[in-house]
């Protein structure tokens, strides 16, 4: 059995930065992904806007892929594609199975990185009436359609769901002559960032109806029509407010959760919050030498940030050697949506520590405190906090010097606007 020091599952942007970045530490690396390819969904997302923080430039998806999927090239790293894990099982280390064209392998490991990336909502979730016909998509299906497989998934649609992905394929769609009625969304806010309401919606008149969703399906082998009805506060139905669209095809952007099974499998705890696993700064999970990146952690919405934290895992998966570690936890109020990560791990902390949040709804003039023991040690000031941004910082918390009985706090407040 081939043994390593960091197996990376996932080759999309958080693996492949992870692999990189623990190579460059001088661990063994293998990195496995599913596909035939690496760039995880990157490899479907054609438009620019990629990289931007990063590199300040605009690239796709595939360029922005391609940078690391070079340097990983270039620096040899074992590397299985269309290699599908099967079980990991905790021995002395760790034993990832795999499975392949080949049959099934078993690799032997110190240290895993969960890079799995995230999945979509599916209509399922989300409990529509009706019939069942063909025409529903989520729109990362849709966008593979398009934009790997050259196929038109529709004539005319409605878009549920103003998340990023919803936004850039009602663009998409326009673009490849399909008539897009309007973007749906439940919320009296859009899901989405604000640049992709401008340049996808706004630039190409699509119709945005916030308040309302999809509440029937029409069709029998074919989706002909879909119900709309105004919602209220509650986000339930108003009666009476019913409107039918006839299209061929509705497209769901409901929302992204972190690909859980294998950190379920292993047991690792999960936070409600993001939906993927509770780490420290190192992005180590719960289960020793078992470490996590990109959207399996947390969904985030610049790939920029996705890549640094693969960069922060790899680098820490490398350097990992046992060793019981104390953590204190970093208690939270419920202005943010969430607060990664959810502890820090106090003895040995030699970096800086990077944080990631989103506010729970759309503030004015807000403030953001980490205290210690109820003493400030942290403000920073956020003109406008939305919860489709998510906002970072960085803070050499060595400094604190703190303990098993010290206290770390993060609030936030705000004006509604
Ligand atoms: C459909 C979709 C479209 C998106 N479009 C955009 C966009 O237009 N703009 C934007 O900024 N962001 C977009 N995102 C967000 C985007 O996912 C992130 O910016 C970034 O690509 C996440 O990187 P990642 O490496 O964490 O995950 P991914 O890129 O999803 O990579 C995860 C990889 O893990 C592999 N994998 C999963 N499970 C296993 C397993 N058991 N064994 C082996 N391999 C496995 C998958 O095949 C995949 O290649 C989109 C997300 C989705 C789901």
């Amino acid at each position: 059995m081939k043994d390593y020091d960091v197996i990376v599952i996932g080759g999309g942007p958080a693996g492949l930065a992870a692999a990189i970045s623990a190579d460059k530490e001088g661990a063994r690396v293998l990195l496995i992904e599913r596909e035939a390819k690496l760039g995880g969904i990157l490899k479907q997302c054609i438009h620019d806007g990629f990289g931007l923080v990063r590199y300040g430039e605009k690239l796709s998806g595939p360029e922005y892929a391609q940078r690391f999927i070079e340097e990983f090239h270039i620096r040899n790293i074992d590397y299985s594609v269309l290699t599908y894990v099967i079980g990991i099982e905790k021995t002395e280390h760790y034993t990832v199975r795999v499975v392949n064209t080949k049959g099934v392998t078993c690799y032997r490991t110190k240290t895993i990185i969960l890079a799995t990336g995230c999945r979509e909502r599916t209509s399922k979730q989300i409990s529509i009436h009706g019939t069942r016909p063909s025409g529903v998509f989520t729109a990362g299906t849709a966008q593979a359609y398009i934009n790997i497989l050259g196929q038109m998934p529709t004539k005319k649609c409605v878009i549920l769901g103003s998340g990023d992905i919803g936004l850039i394929m009602a663009r998409r769609l326009t673009l490849e002559g399909a008539k897009v009625c309007g973007v749906y969304e439940a919320k009296d806010s859009p899901s989405g960032l604000t640049r992709n309401i401008l340049q996808c919606l706004e630039d190409y008149n699509i119709p945005l109806y916030l308040s309302h969703t999809v509440t029937r399906l029409f069709g029998e082998d074919r989706l002909k029509a879909v119900e709309i009805t105004k919602v209220d506060e509650k986000m339930a139905p108003i009666f009476g407010t019913e409107e039918i669209i006839e299209c061929d095809a509705l497209i769901l952007s409901v929302g992204l959760i972190p690909e859980n099974e294998l950190a379920e499998s292993l047991h690792v705890e999960i936070d409600p919050r993001t939906k993927g696993p509770a780490c420290d700064q190192d992005f180590m999970t719960n289960q020793a030498g078992i470490f996590t990146c990109g959207n399996a952690l947390h969904v985030n919405d610049l790939v920029d940030y996705v890549s640094e934290s693969g960069e922060l895992a790899g680098k820490a998966a490398a350097r990992y050697i046992y060793k019981d570690r104390e953590y204190i936890s970093i208690d939270t109020d419920n202005e943010f949506l969430y607060f990664l990560p959810q502890k820090i791990h106090i003895r040995d902390i030699e970096n800086e520590m990077t944080f990631y949040f989103r506010s729970n709804q759309v503030l004015k003039n807000a403030l953001m405190t980490l205290s210690v023991n109820g003493k400030q040690i942290l403000k920073k000031k956020y003109r406008n906090l939305k919860p489709p941004e998510m906002e970072t910082f960085k803070l050499d918390i060595s400094q604190f010097k703190l303990t098993g009985d010290d206290k770390v706090t993060a609030a936030l407040k705000g004006e509604n606007p």
